[in-house]
């Protein structure tokens, strides 16, 4: 599948729709951005490098698309806080909200890790998703439409001995995902969450010994987000483990 397949189905489908994209700065997060921009949604954009976020945006202009690049520490929750009020003044609601940013951790026994290093993961990849829908979800509860799309990681399903800290914030992303998607859904707010396994991107130690032709590339995770943002307004799928089809 190539990009251009990806979209050419979804092109228009996000006409007029605010679409945040966090980690959107590369990898994963890029393709998601691209390809949201792509099916007409004005993307936010949203990491700490704002060079690479320019480069992003410029990448989604070449396509005929719109982006706004608001760079966030996603450690700091008084920042958080402040993007989803500068959301609220520049665009005044948010459609969509894909939680992507993320990190990995030096693979060692979790006796091994130390705090500061606890503290990165998790402050990552489980507080700054529950900071983000707290800054942006009342948007969407408020238009009594949304859909928010937490990206975990099958380590969130499995074991990682080596990888604790990892697997522990994915699994709890997991665990927030399921909670708040009951919350949210009387409003007309769906929560999902897309668990990948090992990803093409620079992350971790993931493509070590693998063949990166084979694995998962960032557009197929992409499109599983243009998927879940275009189903029928009855029904949402609610969970997606996403494998390569060839063990890599
Ligand atoms: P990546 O290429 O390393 O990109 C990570 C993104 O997160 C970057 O845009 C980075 O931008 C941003 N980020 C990291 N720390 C941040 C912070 N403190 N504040 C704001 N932004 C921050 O990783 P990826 O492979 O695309 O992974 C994206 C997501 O998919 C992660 O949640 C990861 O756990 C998950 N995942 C990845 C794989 C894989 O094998 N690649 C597999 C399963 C799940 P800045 O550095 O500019 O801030």
């Amino acid at each position: 599948m190539n990009e251009e397949q990806t979209t050419s189905e979804f092109r228009g489908a996000l006409q007029n729709q605010i679409a945040v994209i966090s980690g959107a700065a590369r990898g994963i997060g890029e393709a998601i951005a691209v390809e949201l921009g792509r099916m007409g949604a004005r993307v936010v954009l949203t990491a700490r490098d704002r060079a690479r976020l320019d480069q992003v945006k410029q990448a989604i202009e070449q396509t005929g698309g719109t982006a706004l690049v608001l760079p966030c520490d996603l450690t700091d929750a008084n920042a958080i806080a402040a993007l989803g009020r500068q959301v609220h003044t520049e665009c005044g609601r948010c459609d969509i909200l894909v939680n992507d940013a993320g990190v990995g951790a030096e693979r060692k026994p979790l006796i091994d890790v130390g705090v500061d290093e606890w503290d990165r993961v998790m402050d990552t990849n489980l507080r700054a998703p529950y900071l983000m829908m707290r800054a942006l979800a009342p948007m969407m509860v408020a238009a009594r439409s949304g859909h928010i799309i937490n990206i975990s990681s099958l380590a969130g399903k499995n074991v990682l001995p080596g990888g604790a800290a990892y697997s522990a914030s994915k699994w709890g992303l997991n665990g927030l995902t399921y909670s708040v998607a009951e919350e949210l859904r009387q409003y007309n707010v769906r929560v999902s969450v897309i668990a990948p396994g090992s990803v093409n991107t620079g992350f971790g130690d993931g493509l070590s010994g693998k063949d990166k032709t084979r694995m998962i590339q960032p557009q197929d995770v992409a499109q599983v987000v243009a998927m879940l943002v275009t189903q029928a307004p009855t029904s949402f799928v609610s969970e997606v483990l996403l494998r390569p089809t060839m063990k890599p």
